[in-house]
């Protein structure tokens, strides 16, 4: 195989960890893969800390034995702490389930994603760095590959079976077919940086995630990372961030001021980056597939990243969508009616986290209140922060429903089958 082949059974644009574990996944099945990314890794991205349902995709691309091998810190747990410090017991994930899984990890991103591209290149995959795919090339209703530019600046048409759309937040196929539709109530801001040297907490909690509330359900992210760094970040509403200014640094350092439980931790660190800033706003595409492609993590949809499942989706998404593509492609028919049942799976799971980010940010309710009224429902609460998302959640449904108004399901991010 040389670099100038230009035609794959698939291609799979952008090798964020959905694109790798559905490029490696297509590949272990035998079929000829083409990994197009723009940036050169290692590159930076934010989304560190994992759940422990991560493990099972991982699982699957090879990837759990480099991950016990890395330094990445070991994560055993969450915890949340109220605004006036006040920590709540840690929850430890072992303490319900029987797994190794209830181990995860805290990931820094450029090391991690580079990790899971070097996997896929050792299971055959073609990766192209420094590759951008501009448009989508379509033969009437069928997308039948991508048009790319390399860092020369010189076009390369990619033609393939199947093209699966990976490529983030300003997704190729969303671009092109105006397919992102956002969810109006779900915008925030974060602001967030990296510490040296500040306080981890002892034994089993080092690696824990720690979230801290501010006033509003404004709230920090504490996130212990490899090589003594700690990511924190600030995320809110508009008006409650830059109300008095627009400078980051005063932001994040009157907010720090807020919450003794960050104060404290930060004190004995020092700043060792610049501020991050971005309005994340909750989206999911129109649809999920059409006739020869199909879309993957947050380029089919992103949510809140409050209970950090973003790479959870990403990377199940990534999984389902490239076992369609095999069964599809093994049928000889890769219309966007063999996608509807990795649609509804992605939409089903999507909409159970994103009952519970609504409940997150619900004026005057907490997941105590439930626990309390519904001790047999801890469990549930539990298994949709852990990942364990393919199971009835009615029951929870309707406890939550007599504390708030939960969102209607969106209808749309199915497969496109006419
Ligand atoms: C503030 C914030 C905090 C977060 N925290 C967490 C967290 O703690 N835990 C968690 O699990 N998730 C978190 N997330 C979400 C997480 O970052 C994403 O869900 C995850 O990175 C999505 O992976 P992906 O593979 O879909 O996309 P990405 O990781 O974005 O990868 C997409 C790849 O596509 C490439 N690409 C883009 N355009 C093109 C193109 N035209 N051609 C070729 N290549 C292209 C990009 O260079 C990139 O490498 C957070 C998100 C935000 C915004």
């Amino acid at each position: 195989m040389t670099d100038k082949q230009t035609n794959f059974d698939c291609i799979v644009l952008g090798a964020g960890p959905g694109g790798c574990v559905a490029a490696t996944i297509l590949a272990d099945a035998g079929h000829s893969v083409a990994l197009i990314e723009k940036q050169t890794f290692p590159r930076y991205q934010i989304g560190e800390s994992m759940i422990p349902y991560n493990y099972f995709p991982l699982e699957r691309v090879g990837m759990i034995d480099k991950m016990k091998a890395s330094d990445f810190p070991k994560k055993h747990s969450v915890q949340f702490v109220g605004r006036t410090g006040r920590q709540s017991q840690p929850f430890y994930f072992s303490e319900h389930l029987d797994h190794e899984c209830a181990q995860t990890w805290q990931v820094t991103r450029d090391v991690y994603d580079a990790m899971m591209l070097d996997n896929a290149r050792e299971h055959g995959v073609t990766v192209f760095e420094n590759m951008t795919a501009r448009s989508l090339i379509e033969d009437g209703d069928k997308t039948i590959g991508a048009v790319c530019v390399d860092q020369d600046g010189q076009t390369r048409e990619f033609k393939a079976k199947v093209t699966l759309d990976a490529t983030g937040g300003k997704g190729v196929a969303m671009k092109h077919h105006k397919w992102r539709i956002e969810d109006p109530n779900l915008v925030k801001r974060a602001i967030w940086t990296y510490y040296r040297g500040a306080k981890r907490d002892p034994g089993i909690d080092e690696g824990a995630t720690t979230i801290t509330y501010l006033e509003d359900k404004n709230w920090f992210w504490y996130i212990p990372l490899r090589d003594n760094i700690v990511s924190v970040g600030l995320v809110g509403d508009k008006e409650y961030l830059f109300d008095e200014t627009n400078d980051l640094h005063t932001i994040f350092k009157r907010e720090v001021n807020k919450n003794v439980w960050i104060k404290k931790h930060l004190a004995q660190g020092e700043r060792d980056s610049d501020y991050h800033v971005c309005i994340h706003r909750s989206y999911r595409s129109k649809y999920c597939a059409k006739d020869g492609l199909v879309l993957v993590g947050d380029a089919l949809s992103f949510l809140d990243p409050v209970f950090s499942t973003g790479m959870y989706l990403t990377l199940v998404s990534g999984e389902l969508a490239a076992d369609a593509v095999v069964a599809a492609l093994k049928k000889g028919d890769v219309s966007g009616k063999q996608f509807q049942a990795y649609g509804e799976t992605m939409c089903e799971r999507i909409e159970i986290l994103r009952r519970l980010v609504y409940a997150f940010y619900a004026k005057d309710f907490s997941f105590k209140q439930i626990v309390m009224k519904y001790p047999h429902l801890k469990g549930k609460v539990t298994d949709c922060l852990i990942g364990n998302l393919d199971q009835d959640f009615t029951d929870l449904n309707e406890a939550l429903a007599e504390f708030l108004d939960l969102p209607d399901p969106i209808k749309h991010g199915r497969a496109k089958t006419n």
